[in-house]
C-alpha cells in the first residue's frame, strides 16, 4: 500500500485494454492511487497504431501493430466503443482504423489519462514478492526500461498488476513439413500493409479468421489470383472475384510446391499466413506459473487471475469477443477483487473452478486451442462478471447488436461494412444500408 493506504496498480500497456484500465482505476481515487501506465512505444492505441514499416522501431523493438492500410473495423461504432463512451455521431457504423485511434485519443482526453502514461518504457519484469500487510500478504516488483536505447532501468513496487500487453503482434506460424522448401515469397499478415506490392500475383492465404477474409478481399481488388486455404466448413457466401477455397496446406514439396489437404497442388508466388498470434508474456516471472499451451493461457480464474498470486491480472486474452466492452468489464471486475467488494474464492476453490469450466468446453468437443474462443459465451461471461462484482452489464441491445453484424458478416462478406446502425434504446435498435434502406 501507497504511504495514504491506497492500493498501487501498474499497468503494462495503453493499447484499449490497458487506458480501460486506467480509466477505472482514476474513477476510484477513494482506494486507488494514481495509477502508473506502461508503455513501450511512443504512442497510446497499441493495435490501433499503424506502421508502415515493417520489422523493428528505431530502438530495435518488434514493431507492436498488425494494423493494414485500408483496414475499417469488422464490428459496428455502436457496439465496437467502450459502453460509457460512444464513438462520434457523424461517423458511420464502420470506421477507417485511424478513427479507431482517433477515439482512443480522445478517450483519453476525456478521462484524463495522459499524465500517467510512461511513454517508450517497456517492461523487463514483473516478480511477486512476500511483504507483511500487502494486499493479500503481496506485492509486485515491476522493472522497465526506458531511455533512448532501453538501457534506463527502474524498479517500482506495486500492489497490484494489470497486464494489458495485447496478443496480435507475435505471429504464429504453424509447423507445415517441408516449410522451409518454398521458394516463394512467405509472409504473416503481421507485415502486411496493403495489396499493391502482391498485384496480380498468385496467393495462397492460409487461414479464413476476419484477417484472412479481409485481406482475401483487398488482394482481389488489384486482381491477385488467392487460393483461400482453411479447415473450416466451405464459405458459402458470395467470394470476392479471383478467390477460390482449398483445404488446409499439409506439407510443402521438395520443389516448393504446396500439398492441401485433398491431394491437390499449388505453386503460387506468394505464401501469406493469416494464421493469428502467440500469446507471449516475457516479463512475467516464472513462478506465477502462468502456461501458454496450444494457445491456452492458463491457470487463470475467470480467464483473468492466476489462483496463487491473485493481485495479478490478465486483462484481454479471451478470442472472438467484442474487445472493448469486455476490456470494460473485465477491468470493473478487477477493482470489485481489489476493493473487497468481490470476495475471490481461496486458491483451491478457484483451481478447481478452473478445471472444471476447461474439462466442461472438452467435453463439448472445444479443442484446447479454441478454448479462449468465447464467442457467444462472451455475454454470459460479461454479465456474470457485472454480477459477482456488483456493477452495471452491457446494455440489453449490445450482445444482440453484435450477434446479428455476425450474422450479416458470414452471409455477406463483401457488403456488410456498407450497413449502418441505429441505436434507439437500452433493447432496441435498427439497421439500414447506405441507401437508408431497412
Ligand atoms: P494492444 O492494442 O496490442 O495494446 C497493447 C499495448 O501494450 C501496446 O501499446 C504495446 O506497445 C504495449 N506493450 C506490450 N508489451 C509491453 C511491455 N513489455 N511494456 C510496456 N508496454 C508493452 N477489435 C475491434 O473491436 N474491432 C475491430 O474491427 C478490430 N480489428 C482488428 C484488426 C486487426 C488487424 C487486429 C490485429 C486486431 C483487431 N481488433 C479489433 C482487436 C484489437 O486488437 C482490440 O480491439 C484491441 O485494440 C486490443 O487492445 P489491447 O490493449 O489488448 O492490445
Amino acid at each position: 500500500m501507497s504511504g495514504l493506504g491506497k492500493l498501487r496498480v501498474a499497468v503494462i500497456g495503453a493499447g484499449a485494454a490497458g487506458l480501460c484500465a486506467a480509466r477505472h482505476l482514476l474513477s476510484r481515487r477513494d482506494t486507488f492511487a494514481t495509477p502508473v501506465v506502461y508503455e513501450l512505444t511512443k504512442n497510446i492505441g497499441g493495435t490501433w497504431v499503424y506502421e508502415e514499416r515493417v520489422g523493428c522501431y528505431d530502438n530495435g523493438l518488434p514493431i507492436h501493430s498488425s494494423m493494414y492500410r485500408d483496414l475499417r473495423t469488422n464490428i459496428p461504432k455502436e457496439v465496437m466503443s467502450f459502453p460509457d463512451f460512444p464513438f462520434a455521431k457523424h461517423l458511420p457504423s464502420f470506421v477507417h482504423h485511424t478513427e479507431v485511434r482517433k477515439y482512443l485519443e480522445q478517450y483519453c482526453d476525456h478521462f484524463r489519462l495522459w499524465d500517467h502514461i510512461q511513454f517508450g518504457t517497456s517492461v523487463a519484469s514483473v516478480t511477486p514478492v512476500d511483504v507483511k500487510g500487502g494486499w493479500n500478504g503481496l506485492a509486485w516488483d515491476v522493472t522497465s526500461n526506458n531511455g533512448v536505447d532501453h538501457s534506463k532501468s527502474t524498479t517500482e513496487r506495486f500492489d497490484a498488476v494489470m497486464v494489458c500487453n495485447g496478443h496480435f503482434y507475435d505471429p504464429y506460424i504453424p509447423a507445415i513439413p517441408g516449410l522451409e522448401k518454398f521458394k516463394g515469397m512467405l509472409m504473416h499478415s503481421h507485415d502486411y500493409r496493403s495489396a499493391e506490392p502482391l498485384a496480380g500475383k498468385s496467393v495462397v492465404l492460409l487461414g479464413a479468421g476476419l484477417s484472412g477474409l479481409d485481406i482475401a478481399m483487398e488482394l482481389s481488388s488489384v486482381d491477385a489470383q488467392v487460393i483461400l486455404s482453411h479447415g473450416q466448413r466451405p464459405l458459402t457466401c458470395p467470394l470476392p472475384p479471383g478467390v477460390q477455397q482449398a483445404p488446409p496446406v499439409t506439407s510443402v514439396l521438395e520443389d516448393g510446391t504446396l500439398e492441401f489437404k485433398n491431394g491437390e497442388r499449388a505453386k503460387p508466388e506468394v505464401f501469406l499466413f493469416c494464421t493469428g498470434y502467440n500469446f507471449t508474456f516475457p516479463f512475467l516471472d516464472k513462478k506465477v506459473g502462468v502456461k501458454v499451451q496450444e494457445h491456452l493461457v492458463w491457470p487463470l480464474y475467470k480467464f483473468l487471475i492466476p489462483p496463487a498470486y491473485p493481485s495479478l491480472f490478465i486483462v484481454g486474452i479471451c478470442r472472438a469477443i467484442c474487445p472493448f466492452p469486455h476490456f470494460h468489464v473485465q477491468s470493473q471486475f478487477v477493482l470489485s477483487v481489489l476493493d473487497g467488494s468481490f470476495r475471490l474464492p481461496s486458491r483451491e476453490e478457484m483451481e478447481k473452478d478452473i478445471e472444471l469450466d476447461i474439462a466442461a468446453r472438452r467435453a463439448r468437443g472445444i479443442a484446447t486451442r479454441h478454448i479462449l474462443k468465447l464467442d457467444s459465451e462472451q455475454w454470459a461471461y460479461n454479465d456474470e462478471l457485472a454480477h459477482l462484482g456488483g456493477f452495471k452489464p452491457l446494455p440489453r441491445y449490445w450482445s444482440n447488436l453484435y450477434e446479428s453484424n455476425k450474422v450479416f458478416r458470414a452471409r455477406d462478406m463483401l457488403n456488410y461494412k456498407t450497413y449502418n446502425y441505429t441505436v434507439l434504446d437500452n433493447m432496441e435498435w435498427k439497421v439500414h444500408d447506405l441507401h437508408g434502406q431497412q
